[in-house]
């Protein structure tokens, strides 16, 4: 072999080196992990935890960024448009499915932006009130609101949040529209709901469990299929007088569309991980919140997911015939 082409080879098999280790290496830095509501809040809350036990696995820091407002979609934007090189990463809702329909623009195309990490989690919600708000159960609280309809505030994160559907929900069950005030997120609304500034809110369990169980605020009914075991009182809200009345928020990890597979499925695998280790078991079983199986937590569970939401909500939002610009 000539110097030159030996010389070649050697360039070569170095550059071959160096992108494997490079890949090898990932994440080389810290990851972006974009909460696209306040924080404080339950996806903030599911967020952090799984970021610490995936922190730990993968070797670098993951860090929680608020992109609070439109519902989510703003910060779904912000992830949309980032670079797609593994280090910025979406933590969204059930918010990513509905939006799809209810916003007549979004700044991003939902099935085409992004790549796929894995499913989080499934969350139950719970229908809440200011501690001194009157009626005693759910029975009451729709006769209620059906006669001080122009009284009543219903607090959410803004359209396209989980509180805002199931708060669409309750009004349609109830038949009655209600004045609502959207925050950009559930947990400056909690703030407010437990400073009494507003009277309802339905909202996921991992953000009112606490409250409920220290009697700071009232709770109605949970939105599960059957009772919750940190909640055995408390009727499910077909129990409590509203038939069909169930909605689980379910979670998922994304990244830019174009992320290469190595960093997805690398992120997968930690994220599978993560929803076993022990403190986050523990945290999430006090919280009514349930940690997605090793299947769920796929980047194909996820799309799957999202195709099959997208589908379910969009004839529900269209019959309601309310968007957003
Ligand atoms: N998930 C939102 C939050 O974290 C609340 C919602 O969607 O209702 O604030």
């Amino acid at each position: 072999m000539s110097l030159f082409k030996s010389m070649l080879a050697a360039t070569a098999m170095a550059a071959t080196l160096i992108t494997g280790a490079a890949r090898a290496e990932y994440p080389e830095r810290n990851i972006t992990m974009v909460v696209p509501f306040a924080a404080g809040g339950p996806t903030d809350t599911v967020a952090r935890l799984v970021a610490e036990a995936m922190s730990k696995d993968l070797g670098q820091q993951i860090l929680i960024e608020n992109v609070g407002g439109a519902g989510g979609s703003l910060g779904a934007g912000r992830v949309a448009s980032a670079e797609a090189d593994g280090y910025t990463l979406l933590l969204h809702h059930i918010g990513m499915a509905t939006s799809a329909t209810l916003y007549r623009k979004l700044a991003y195309d939902t099935l085409n932006a992004f790549e796929y990490v894995g499913l989080v989690t499934e969350v139950p919600m719970t229908i809440v009130a200011r501690k001194d708000f009157e009626p005693a159960d759910l029975k009451g609280l729709v006769d209620y609101v059906k006669a001080n309809k122009d009284k009543v505030t219903v607090a959410n994160a803004g359209i396209g949040a989980a509180s805002h559907l199931c708060g669409m929900m309750f009004m349609s069950a109830v038949e009655t529209p209600l004045v609502t005030v959207p925050y950009k997120g559930t947990g400056p609304a909690m703030t407010d709901l437990l400073g009494g500034q507003v009277d309802i809110m339905c909202d996921q369990t991992t953000n009112t469990t606490k409250q409920i169980q220290g009697g700071t605020i009232k709770a109605y009914a949970v939105t599960s299929p059957a009772r919750l075991a940190i909640f055995p009182d408390l009727p499910t809200a077909v129990e409590g007088g509203l038939p069909g009345f169930e909605v689980g928020i379910w979670h998922g990890i994304y990244a830019p569309k174009g992320t290469p597979a190595a960093a997805t499925e690398k992120l997968s695998a930690s994220l599978q991980k993560a929803l076993k280790d022990p403190n986050v078991v523990a945290r999430f079983a006090e919280l009514g919140t349930i940690p997605s199986s090793d299947a769920d937590a796929t980047p194909a569970a996820l799309k799957a997911k999202l195709e099959s939401e997208i589908a379910r909500w969009k004839p529900v939002i269209e019959a309601a015939g309310q968007y957003a610009d």
